[in-house]
């Protein structure tokens, strides 16, 4: 690939006249001539104009430029992106599927219905609830729906001053956002020095106005919060309801379930834990789980199983409202359901156990190079707070970058906030040892280089067809599409 060239414009390969399709005369005048004048277009639309091979060379070396999870290995921490089973995308893309109506009739979706109820099920077991609801369309989605849920449940007693959501200092930024967004006040709890909750301060925050607090549990530092049932039990006790993370469900797979450790509600990013494709912001689907009690209150539409066998879809009168117009995103809810069944309650639990056995290889294979500030086993991911010898000025970031030379994608940085260089690395249970030890190589090499030559991490990435971008401004002004630089100019 002509690096320079696709470093610089990739985009400015129009010439015009030029095209990529000849249509003949019909020998009947012209076609548009039976077009009203109305719906006719006064000037051309202003698209490059290329011949198809150019156009298919565009697309293929675009494609080429991106790395995700069949190109590589990418251990972002709390985003769980692992190797996507080829086998769930020929489910969801069976023509029986994707030719679906969102707005069938019951009677016309059997099947449908039945993929979504058997789903339903699988999880209310993994999750130890007593239904779920597949509705919401990402993880923060369904936090908002659990939240929304919780709320319906105090109105419901005439307890409408429970307004206050508790929400640990290493959460993910989703929690406080969700609370917020349910009109809810966001309190936070500080971790102690080992990185769990500090179960004194929490119980300082306990009152008559709590309506939950929330917890990820392994936390967003791959620790498992030892004192969960003891907190479940003085948020219970205080009147309040016990809120589950369960975005990356990996570690926890038949090992633990939330409701056993005293959640009422619960969420599973199915993109995280049971495989899709879903870099780039979709697509996603974040299932919110509930305890005995609370069923009633799930989103609308929902699906019953009818006593005869078959499906229906109904509207709840007791349901806190809808979150969503359909059923949810069918196509992720497929996927899951095919790695959960592919898998097995056997495989499940062997998932999580190498969840948590490649994270611990790879923290103990380089924890002499890199400081790790909380010294414990950690579940499916850990959190370097950047190298052990500080002296060379070389940060997170610059490791990050290095990394992308080696053929690896990042881990997550500066992310929890507990440390100041956070580098969170989650490999997942997919991974062979081969890739965990070049992997590891690589890490070890960077800090050899970190020492030797520094100048050449703080400048990387060198072989990328991108180097830095300017972060800020690629945040706060995206050119995400094509533009025609003439057409603006007129
Ligand atoms: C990813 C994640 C979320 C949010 O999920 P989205 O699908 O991105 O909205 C919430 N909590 C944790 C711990 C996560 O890792």
């Amino acid at each position: 690939m002509n690096k320079e060239y696709y470093g610089k414009l990739i985009f400015e390969l129009s010439r015009p006249g030029r095209k990529g399709a000849d249509i003949p005369s019909n020998g009947c005048g012209s076609s548009l001539s039976s077009i009203p004048a109305s719906l006719l277009r006064e000037k051309s639309p202003s698209l490059p104009e290329v011949d198809e091979p150019t156009a298919v060379r565009h697309y293929t070396n675009m494609s080429n430029n991106n790395f995700g999870v069949d190109t590589g290995f990418y251990p972002l921490g709390s985003c769980t992106m692992k190797y996507n089973p080829k086998i769930n995308e020929e489910m969801a893309a069976h023509s029986a599927m994707t030719a679906l109506h969102p707005a069938a009739p019951a009677s016309a979706v059997q099947g449908a219905l039945e993929a979504y109820w058997n789903l339903q099920c699988a999880l209310s077991e993994i999750g130890g609830m007593a239904a779920f609801t597949l509705n919401p369309f990402a993880g923060a989605h369904g936090e908002l729906t659990g939240l929304m849920v919780i709320r319906a449940y105090h109105d419901s007693r005439g307890d409408e001053k429970r307004t206050k959501v508790i929400v640990p200092d290493s959460a993910h930024g989703t929690n406080p956002a969700s609370a917020a967004v349910a009109g809810l006040k966001v309190v936070e709890v500080k971790s102690l020095a080992d990185g769990t909750v500090d179960v004194d301060a929490l119980a300082g925050l306990l009152d008559d106005t709590v309506a939950a607090v929330m917890m990820t549990n392994p936390n967003t530092a791959g620790l498992f919060e030892s004192n969960v049932a003891k907190i479940a039990d003085m948020v219970h006790a205080a009147g309040g309801l016990m809120y589950y993370d369960g975005a990356n469900l990996n570690p926890m797979l038949g090992i633990a379930r939330p409701g056993d450790m005293g959640f009422d509600v619960m969420h599973i990013n199915l993109h995280k834990t049971f495989s899709t494709p879903h870099g780039g912001g979709g697509p996603g689907s974040g299932p919110v789980g509930v305890r005995t009690g609370l069923e009633k209150f799930l989103p609308n539409p929902k699906v019953v199983k009818l006593a005869d066998g078959t499906f229906d879809i109904i509207t709840d009168p007791d349901a806190l409202g809808s979150v969503s117009a359909t059923l949810g995103n069918f196509g992720v809810q497929l996927r899951a359901l095919a790695y959960i069944l592919s898998l097995g309650s056997e495989g499940l639990m062997e998932a999580g156990k190498l969840a948590t056995l490649n994270a611990n290889y790879i923290k103990e294979s380089l924890r002499d190079l890199y400081k790790l500030p909380i010294d414990r086993v950690c579940k499916h991911e850990f959190v370097f707070d950047g190298l052990a010898d500080k002296s060379t000025g070389v940060t997170t970031l610059n490791i990050a970058k290095r990394l992308l030379d080696y053929g690896f994608h990042a881990p997550t940085i500066y992310f929890p906030l507990l440390f100041h260089e956070s580098l969170m690395v989650e490999p997942t249970e997919t991974e062979s040892k081969e890739t965990l030890d070049r992997f590891i190589d690589a890490m070890r090499k960077i800090a050899i280089e970190a020492a030797e030559t520094p100048d050449l991490i703080k400048d990387a990435p060198h072989n990328t067809p991108v180097r830095r971008p300017d972060d800020t401004a690629a945040a706060l002004n995206p050119v995400v599409k094509w533009k025609d630089l003439n057409c603006e100019k007129a």
